[in-house]
């Protein structure tokens, strides 16, 4: 049966479209038996994305983020008897800051997971459009290459500070690079810096998600692409699947391209987050994770597909 660990709704994200009842309906209707709600985290003033200037204040995103997540409560109960809902955030990683506001908000809320994920690099967002990304580029020194080695360090902080349930798009940074498909092991510096966030991905227990917005967003293969996946598989490190839905034409969006990918790569069972009498990380006590036979399970995928056009955003 499919399962996302990554969704986002329009009701609280000003770059997607449709409610987050809207969302949960979509995936009931696509036959996903778990389904896991992970709104963009509050940003500063000076992080507003463009088309929240003048819209929205760091204080509205925060009123936000306190209403998504109730929200999110009375859907979960409203749905239960028919999805497993999960509550969960995306973690943002933008300024010295960004730590703060992270911890703060697992203390306000109970979550059952979070992602931690990069988008910014030296506080501009990457994946947003290629005038921000060039500026990140340049103020790496001017190359894909210096700007990738940079966002694998900042990832490297932030999977050490966070220690995220969750690596989200663990190679978002390749999106508006000159070579998106670009074989990673062709920079030595970058692949070894990739390496060492994979083994301490594997060594805490993280879960890396396949990501199927990279093909949306017409890429080759999913986030992450295969060498990386072969090589995380080799460091015993584990996979879930998500497809970081922006609006209800991406729910289980290119999911029939997943058997092939995994079965290329190698990996023979996915995991989920489940409610269990065990919990896997005292951060978030009754939730464990479960392993999916990708023989037995995974195949199912191949009915959820079609594409919806993307709009580029974040
Ligand atoms: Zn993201
Ligand atoms: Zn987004």
């Amino acid at each position: 049966m499919p399962f996302s660990h990554h969704s986002h709704s329009g009701q609280f994200c000003s770059h997607a479209k449709g409610t987050l009842e809207e969302m949960i309906q979509a995936a009931i209707a696509k036959g996903f038996d778990t389904f896991a709600l992970t709104e963009h985290m509050p940003r500063d003033d000076e992080d507003l994305y463009p088309e929240e200037q003048g819209q929205t204040s760091a204080q509205g995103l925060t009123q936000l983020f306190e209403d998504y997540y109730h929200e999110a409560q009375c859907l979960r109960a409203k749905y239960q008897s028919q999805i497993h809902i999960l509550i969960g955030l995306e973690a943002e990683w933008i300024r010295p800051s960004s730590l703060e506001r992270i911890k703060a908000l697992l203390e306000q809320y109970r979550f059952d997971l979070f992602i931690g994920s990069v988008h910014h690099m030296h506080t501009v967002p990457v994946d947003f459009d290629q005038p921000m990304y060039s500026e990140a580029r340049a103020r790496s020194g001017g190359t894909d290459e210096r700007l990738f080695e940079d966002y694998y360090d900042a990832q490297y902080d932030m999977l050490q500070a966070l220690r995220p349930p969750i690596v989200g798009h663990f190679d978002l940074i390749r999106l508006l690079s000159d070579e998106p498909n670009r074989d990673p092991r062709a920079w030595g510096t970058v692949w070894a810096k990739m390496l060492r966030n994979l083994e301490y991905i594997a060594s805490y227990g993280g879960l890396m998600e396949i990501n199927t917005a990279g093909l949306r967003k017409d890429m080759a293969e999913p986030y992450p692409s295969a060498p990386i996946c072969q090589e995380f598989l080799r460091l015993g490190g584990r996979f879930t699947l998500s497809d970081d839905s922006h609006q209800v034409g991406h729910v289980g969006t290119n999911y029939h391209k997943l058997p092939e990918f995994l079965g290329r790569v190698g990996i023979r069972e996915v995991y989920r987050f489940v409610i269990a009498a065990e919990s896997r990380d005292e951060r978030f006590p009754g939730i464990s994770v479960q392993s999916v036979s990708v023989n037995d399970d995974v195949a199912t995928h191949a009915s959820v597909s079609e594409a919806a056009p993307d709009n580029g955003a974040p």
